[in-house]
């Protein structure tokens, strides 16, 4: 793992294209939405950031204005309709530790990313990774070897809320 990560600049059409093409042909991608100072981009900038693993290639599309509804559709594109729940569903009971975390970021301390296990950003290779970077605390974790659903849903409501 080396963060911030080394990112290719693209607009946002470019990026799109980039991750319909991966879905089209089925081979693995995923988006982060960071914030300024995210460890991911190392930028000023908001970004999403998409990883196309199997290409072993990052693009990145920087703005300054807030990036999630334009995120939102990759998100969907990539990680599969189940992982983002619309805003009535009722949701399965996240961890321990990532509820707290959730607490963290409804008082406005932090932000949220979801590491897959070939996440480029993820301190744990091979695990899932729930990883908030809290602006008093530093970075938390919460790790598992399992998918976890009902947390990666709870996380992407708040991300994409
Ligand atoms: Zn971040
Ligand atoms: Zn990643």
């Amino acid at each position: 793992m080396k963060r911030p990560l080394s990112i290719r600049e693209l607009g946002y059409g470019e990026l799109s294209e980039r991750a319909r093409a991966i879905a089209a042909a089925g081979t693995r991608g995923h988006v982060h939405t960071t914030l300024p100072g995210c460890l991911i981009t190392g930028s000023p900038r908001r970004a999403i950031v998409l990883e196309a693993t199997d290409e072993g290639a990052v693009y990145g599309f920087f703005d300054d204005q807030p990036i999630e509804d334009r995120a939102k559709p990759l998100a969907i594109l990539l990680h599969g309709a189940d992982s983002v729940p619309d805003d009535h569903e009722a949701l399965e009971p996240a961890s321990a530790a990532v509820n707290t975390m959730a607490g963290r970021l409804r008082m406005g301390k932090g932000h949220f990313h979801i590491l897959n296990p070939v996440c480029l950003a993820n301190p744990n290779p091979g695990r899932w990774t729930i990883l908030f970077e809290d602006v008093e605390l530093g970075v938390l974790e919460s790790v598992s070897d399992e998918r976890p659903l009902a947390d990666i849903r709870l996380v992407e409501r708040l991300i994409y809320a």
